[in-house]
């Protein structure tokens, strides 16, 4: 069986820590590899190789450092089918889905080569007499990145192109469960030209992320997981004075009105909340109707095309499924425990995943598409996050109704509304407390030039990821006011507030 260690100081290195963790393939159930579960004493040498490689790098022009980016989108581009075949066969998402991962990674690569315009400041001539003032967009130093399971290409470059651009040196905790993708970037990283140390890459678990957390060489810690952990991370890291972004866990609802194009809708919300086998942040997981004969057809459609619903190993030859294997066992029987509460609890359940019949699906972690109507707050398949391929119906008699459902939910990442009419739409987009909204669009991740973060407890600090707040987060303002010696020869001793 291989063993993956780490990624330290432009080399892969074997971890003597002596605990490892399997990584299985989801479609087959195969053990594929073991990862390394590196010890505190190895997090601490990956801390201080950045460390060290921190203060030749941050005086690297932006310029230079934007080229070493140009080489590695190249790079990642080059490599985007070999990329998916490993996300396809450690996540288990299908080849399609796994290549459109690795785009959306690359667009954020794409805004941090415009560094040099991103890092440029503010400059004020003449703020006083003689006296000018400007800005400087410094790096912090070592930053680290914690990541989930879900996206082991597109969370990491999330994180560490902006990082890298801004001058900082980066030390990333991929997820145990799918771990070789960040492994892969790192030799790409190097390939491109970036000097050894600058990227690194440990793996591990809580025992590394704890030394992240509190080493005080670290200066900014960057999370994307699930809301108990997120708000551990923000907790820990903010106490020991670090800058923390810790995106959390989501429950999406759509709201579809009586006047939206409902096939358009459903189309939309079959990928929205089946895609990845529902294993993706922004994925939609309750769909609410406004009104009973909305609700109805909606119900209709979908169960005519979840018959539909193609399910099976992401790696095929052929044309892709809709959506692969969950990515463990364990979860796999924590979805089906979802599936066995909503029953108890009282929904009716539609459409039972558990009954579908998968080819191809051997030891697989795999489960057909479920579907629940009636499904009413209150409901624990309402108040938590599944994290699986099953899509609720919760119905509302008004769109005040819906958007009190949603408001009142305790995560706010996405959500979006089918509707043809601009005043509700409008109305939605003032009113709702969520952090990203779709208007027709059912998974509304913004672009990498803006910004992607959730509200409520799906995101802990201030700052979003990516885009401008992704610079400002890997960046630490300086402000200077110079004047120049005529000035100080006609004045000398101040004692009171300067005020120009
Ligand atoms: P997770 O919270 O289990 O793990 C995330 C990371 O935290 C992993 O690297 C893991 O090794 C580490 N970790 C786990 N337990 C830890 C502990 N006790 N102490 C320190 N570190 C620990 O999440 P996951 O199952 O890998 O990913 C799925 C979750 O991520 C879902 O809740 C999903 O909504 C969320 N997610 C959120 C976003 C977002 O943008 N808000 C994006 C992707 C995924």
């Amino acid at each position: 069986m291989s063993m993956l260690g780490n990624y330290i100081n432009g080399q892969a290195v074997a971890s003597q820590s002596g605990r490892t963790a399997p990584v299985y393939n989801p479609a087959t159930g195969a053990q594929r590899l073991q990862v390394a579960l590196s010890s505190a004493d190895e997090t601490r040498e990956a801390v201080r190789i950045a460390h060290e490689a921190f203060a030749a790098w941050a005086k690297v022009s932006p310029l230079k450092r934007s080229r070493i980016l140009f080489r590695f989108k190249a790079l990642v581009e080059a490599h985007a089918d070999e990329l998916a075949r490993l996300i396809a066969s450690e996540h288990g998402k299908v080849f399609s889905d796994a290549k459109g991962e690795v785009t959306r990674g690359l667009e954020v690569v794409e805004f941090a080569c415009g560094i040099p315009h991103l890092q440029k400041g503010e400059h004020s001539m003449n703020v006083g007499t003689g006296v000018d003032s400007y800005s400087l967009m410094q790096p912090l130093g070592v930053c680290a990145g914690i990541s989930p399971f879900n996206f082991p290409a597109m969370v990491p470059m999330w994180m560490f192109p902006i990082a890298l651009a801004c001058g900082n040196t980066f030390v990333m905790k991929p997820s145990e469960k799918d771990p070789s993708t960040p492994m892969r970037l790192a030799e790409l990283l190097r390939e491109a030209g970036l000097p050894d140390g600058v990227f690194n890459v440990v793996n591990g678990d809580k025992e590394a992320v704890d030394v992240l957390l509190t080493d005080e060489r670290v200066q900014a810690v960057s999370f994307v997981g699930s809301t108990p952990i997120a708000e551990y991370i923000y907790a820990t890291a903010s106490s020991h004075g670090k800058r923390v972004q810790a995106l959390g866990g989501a429950k999406n609802h759509m709201v579809i009105m009586p006047d939206a194009d409902l096939d358009q809708a459903v189309g939309a919300l079959m990928g929205a909340a089946y895609g990845s086998a529902g294993e993706r942040c922004m994925a939609i997981s309750v769909a609410v109707p406004v009104g009973e004969e909305t609700a109805q057809r909606l119900r209709e459609k979908l169960i005519g095309e979840l018959a539909k619903l193609r399910v099976g190993p992401g790696l095929v030859d052929g044309p892709d499924n809709d959506m692969g294997p969950l990515i463990t066992r364990e979860h796999l029987e924590k979805v089906k425990g979802y599936i066995q509460a909503g029953v108890d609890e009282g929904a009716e359940l539609v459409v039972d995943g558990r009954e579908a019949r998968i080819e191809g699906a051997g030891d697989g972690y795999f489960l057909g598409g479920s579907l629940f109507d009636h499904v009413k707050p209150g409901m624990r398949i309402h108040s938590e996050e599944i994290f699986g391929p099953v899509l609720a119906i919760a119905r509302a008699v008004s769109f005040d109704e819906a958007v009190a459902m949603i408001n009142a939910h305790e995560y706010g990442n996405g959500t979006a509304i089918f509707t043809r009419d601009g005043d509700a739409a409008r109305q939605f987009v003032e009113q709702i407390q969520v952090g990203m909204v779709g208007v027709n669009v059912p998974i509304p991740v913004p672009m990498a030039f803006h910004s992607f973060g959730g509200w409520k407890r799906s995101l802990f600090g201030p700052l979003h990821m990516h885009g401008p707040d992704g610079v400002r987060f890997y960046t630490r303002m300086k402000t200077v006011t110079q004047r120049w010696p005529s000035g100080i020869r006609e004045e000398t001793n101040h004692f009171t507030m300067p005020t120009h």
